[in-house]
Order: C-alpha cells, then structure tokens, then sequence
C-alpha cells in the first residue's frame, strides 16, 4: 500500500462515503459497478470513487483524490467518467459536502418517461426530506437532462441551469440515472432515499392510472 492509499485509509470521510457505498449497493441501486460517489476534502478538492469498482465493496483506497481549478480536474489514478459533473456541483455550491450518483431502475425508467427538462412533484409527504421543501403542498421539481458520453458538456448544462436557478439538491440524467447531493453525507443519504422514493410513488401512480 502506498502513502495516499494508507492515508485514505485512516481518513473518516473515507470510512463513511465506504459504509454509504455498501448500504446504497443493498439498495440496488448501483448495479454492474454503476455509480459513482465522492466527498469534498476541501474547497478546491475531494474524494472520488475510482472507475469500474463495485460500489457495495469499496474500500478507502478504491477512492482517489480528485482536484479542480476551473475546468481543470487534476487525479493521480482514473476516476470515475462522471467527475467532471462531481467538480462542477462541488465549485457550484461551496457548502456542498458529498455527491451521489446511482443507476436504479426506477429512476432510469422514470427519467425517460419524461420530455420536459423538469418534473415537478406536488402532494407528497416525503418532499420534505428534500432540503427546504416545507410541505406536501408546493411543488418540488427535479430537473432532467439528456444523457451525453460528454460529461463537460453536461456539467456545462448543469452550470447553465443553476446559474438561472439552483436546482433542488438532485437531477436525473434521461436514461442514465441519478444524482444527489447535501451538505453532509447524511444530508445526502437523506435526499437519495428521499428522491428514489417519490420516483418510485411516481411511477406507481402512473403505471395504475394507464
Ligand atoms: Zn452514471
């Protein structure tokens, strides 16, 4: 082991993103090593998973060190295709503290259900387990966004979108997956489980009403 692996390995945002990792795999919702997730070490750095690694078996080491200075991403090791999008929200939102990006089959299936580049939810309870969402009552909106193999050019797209208005601590890639964010790993688990299940209840109420 070297010297930056044996440093992951003693570094407790490494520990917790690893356990995340394991309990969002229980899930399902990272298959075929899909996925991705990372947690910011500083202003201008984080952790990032490394690419083609079982996200339910990960350990510190599988986490690389991933820094950004405008568009640039500088890595010692290869990680994930999507870090690009991770550095982008990260330089977005300086009180952002960790990204996850999951591959579930409800929110694939549900993202290419929908042509508009948001949806909004209205009348559920668990909105509220998205940040600053008080009620059932207004609406909640999870903006979508078509799937590209470059990921500049989404992260561009991103950048766009917030800069009229932040988005709402999630996004859907059309026929790709999700992503989440806080401002904590708990805050993110948070809103993980929270958007995966009102996807979920969506795609219910839509399969029962055909
Ligand atoms: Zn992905």
């Amino acid at each position: 082991m070297n010297n930056t692996a044996q440093l992951h390995q003693l570094n407790p945002n490494a520990i917790a993103l690893c356990a995340l990792g394991r309990w969002i795999a229980s899930r399902h919702w990272v298959p075929a090593t899909g996925g991705n997730f990372s947690i910011r070490s500083s202003e201008h750095s984080a952790l990032v998973t490394a690419s083609g690694k079982d996200k339910g078996e990960l350990s510190p080491q599988d986490l690389l060190p991933v820094s950004w200075q405008g568009g640039e991403l500088s890595c010692p090791g290869k990680p994930s295709a999507e870090t690009a999008l991770h550095a982008q929200l990260y330089q977005l939102d300086g009180q952002i503290k960790a990204v996850l990006h999951t591959h579930s089959v409800q929110a694939t299936v549900f993202s290419r259900l929908i042509t508009e580049d948001s949806y909004q939810f209205n009348g559920y309870e668990m909105q509220k387990a998205i940040s600053g969402n008080t009620s059932h009552d207004c609406p909640c909106p999870l903006a979508v966004f078509d799937n590209t193999q470059h990921i500049p050019t989404l992260a561009a797209q991103v950048r766009q979108r917030w800069q009229q208005q932040p988005l709402n601590w999630g996004l859907l890639v059309r026929g790709h997956g999700l992503y989440v964010w806080g401002r904590s790993l708990d805050e993110a688990k948070r809103h993980l489980e929270g958007w995966e299940f009102l996807i979920n209840c969506e795609l219910e109420r839509l399969k029962l009403a055909r």
